[in-house]
């Protein structure tokens, strides 16, 4: 018997601290995040199993959930794919998920750091760390499928954790036993533990089973898909409750997609659209969090292509009988079927989205916060969808002060204008102070203030919308005198203005292309504008940013 101790990872220790503490009152979730990872290592297990047939189970999958009331113990059983003691230190001896640190300093830095740590367990998920929160020490058995011998992971949460291998028989899957806090005893009830499975587990398609001493195994979920069930069968409640038990989201959802659709490819789809963004939204190895199933058997979590890039935001599952279960993954990714479903439910979300911000700006407003930097990616790289994305995109108004849909400015825009005049700058209060506008407001001639890093490139990239070209104040040619009558500076005497521009252009010399004579200005003296060919001012920021 060999045993090895380990300290956890830096911060993890402090992430254990943060979850315990805040999330006091929302402890019965330690149930729900163990029973999910015990399905998933159930799931992965069958999957493994299409190439690796002798890994598979040759019994009925289950999870049990055992408890003894005298002990105060809660053991959770799972026949799952396992871990051996590599798997143990890389999964349960850190949480070293992207984002951790930038999590513990937004908690440090937040006045409220208790309700600011929810928010962001929320972002961040919890997953097996939740145990602790009832547990002062848990005990981890795991014997790893396809593999001899298991080890013992156990720890009490605090500074670490030691492994141990054992070499006498175990049985493929993994046991977590909990050893029940003292302020958390009555979690070792039989009747407790089947209402929180019924309540946050029931539709995990492996059936849970709980037994104590006393009362013998009985099964605690229905244990049916949820999604296979029809849509008007299933309570907001359910929708709710699957949201973040299956797909590890603590916030309500902004829109639930579910759909069966029949033809010549049949699939059923459950999408939810989170009202939150995630923390690693821009992290470029993140993976999709919509799931793949063939005919009710998980496949996959990352298909490429299974939803495009710029609807990364999306969670929830797609499940078809249009594939073969024993088609390669690069088959599956590449399949017209799959092409065909991203599609259909592409178009699905963008119209729902639609008739969300024709209901309510204001929610949809909300959303745009948090998500209109990753659909912009849709603008400037899917032609396809452009216009569609087009039609849903909100940009901020000079003249309104807030968010508009680019047809609203169409709908304003002045007799004779032609063009959807923007600016681009860091920020919204750097925009509304740029001496470009002053022309602008005096005509009284909306331009829309763009702050997003990626708003330069999508909008030269796509050129027009509804066929009007955009234009860059701060960089395209433009004359305003044409759309109204009076223009600002009528005063001015075209010879001496011209004879100071020369003046200027001889003192500056190679240091600028040419000096103007300009009505777009009513305050300032000068605005800079870029030369002939030349990028967009902040366009060029970004790009000298990324090559120095
Ligand atoms: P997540 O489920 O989001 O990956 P968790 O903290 O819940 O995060 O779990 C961390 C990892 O530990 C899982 O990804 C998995 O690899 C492993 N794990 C946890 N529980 C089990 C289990 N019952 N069987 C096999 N692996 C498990
Ligand atoms: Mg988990």
């Amino acid at each position: 018997m060999t045993e090895q101790t380990r300290n956890f990872e830096a911060d993890t220790g402090k992430i254990l601290n943060i979850v315990i503490n805040s999330l006091y009152s929302d402890r019965d979730i330690f149930l729900r995040e163990l029973l999910s990872n015990a399905s998933d290592a159930v799931h992965k297990r069958k999957l493994l199993g299409q190439t690796q047939p002798d890994i598979l189970n040759s019994d009925e999958d289950e999870i049990l959930v055992a408890v003894d009331d005298k002990k105060k113990t809660v053991e959770i059983i799972d026949t799952g794919i396992g871990l051996n003691a590599d798997d143990l230190t890389e999964t349960l001896g850190t949480i070293a998920r992207s984002g951790t640190s930038s999590f513990l300093d937004s908690i440090e830095e937040a006045s409220d750091s208790k309700n600011a740590a929810k928010a962001l367990i929320g972002k961040f998920g919890v997953g097996f760390y939740s145990a602790f929160m009832v547990a002062e020490k848990v005990v981890v058995t795991t014997r790893k499928a396809g593999e001899n011998g298991a080890n013992i992971w156990e720890s009490d949460g605090k500074a670490g954790y030691t492994i141990t291998a054992v070499s006498d028989e175990q049985p493929v899957g993994t046991s977590i036993k909990l050893f029940l806090r003292k302020d958390a005893k009555e979690y070792a009830n039989l009747h407790k533990l089947k209402e929180l499975i019924k309540k946050y587990s029931d539709h995990i398609v492996i059936p849970i089973f709980v037994q104590s001493k006393d009362v013998e195994k009985e099964q605690a979920n229905s244990a049916q898909a949820l999604w296979t069930k029809s849509p008007s069968e299933v309570s907001e409640e359910e929708y709710s409750e699957f949201y973040k038990a299956s797909l590890g989201a603590f916030d309500e959802p902004y829109i639930i997609l579910h759909n069966k659709t029949e033809g010549s490819i049949d699939f059923t789809n459950l999408l939810y659209i989170p009202k939150t963004a995630p923390f690693d939204l821009f992290e470029p190895e993140r993976k999709t969090k919509v799931s793949l199933y063939i005919n009710r058997v998980f496949i996959s979590q990352d298909v490429d292509g299974v939803i495009p890039t710029w609807l990364r935001f999306a969670k929830g599952i797609l499940d078809t009988t249009s594939l073969d279960l024993n088609v390669s993954r690069e088959m599956v990714q590449n399949s017209p079927v799959i092409k065909k479903i991203s599609k259909s439910v592409t178009k699905r979300v963008l119209s729902e989205l639609k008739k969300k911000l024709k209901k309510d700006e204001a929610g949809y407003d909300t959303f745009w916060e948090q998500f209109g930097k990753v659909l912009k990616e849709g603008l400037y790289e899917d032609y396809e969808y452009r216009d569609k994305i087009a039609e849903i995109t909100r940009a901020y108004s000079l003249k309104h002060q807030k968010l508009i849909s680019l047809d609203s400015y169409l709908e304003e825009m002045a007799d004779k204008q032609d063009k959807i005049y923007y600016l681009t700058a860091d920020t919204l209060k750097q925009a509304k102070t740029s001496p470009h506008l002053e022309g602008f407001r005096a005509k009284d001639i909306d331009v829309l203030l763009m702050t997003d890093p990626i708003d330069a490139f999508w909008m030269s990239q796509m050129g027009a919308y509804k066929e009007k070209l955009f234009l860059s104040i701060s960089r395209d040619k433009y004359d305003l005198s044409e759309l109204s009558e009076e223009t600002p500076n009528e005063a001015t005497n075209e010879v001496e203005t011209s004879s100071i521009a020369l003046l200027i252009k001889d003192c500056l010399g190679d240091a600028v292309e040419d000096v103007k004579v300009t009505t777009s200005l009513v305050e300032s003296p000068v605005r800079l504008v870029a030369g002939k060919g030349g990028l967009d001012f902040n366009l060029e920021r970004i790009l000298k940013a990324q090559n120095p």
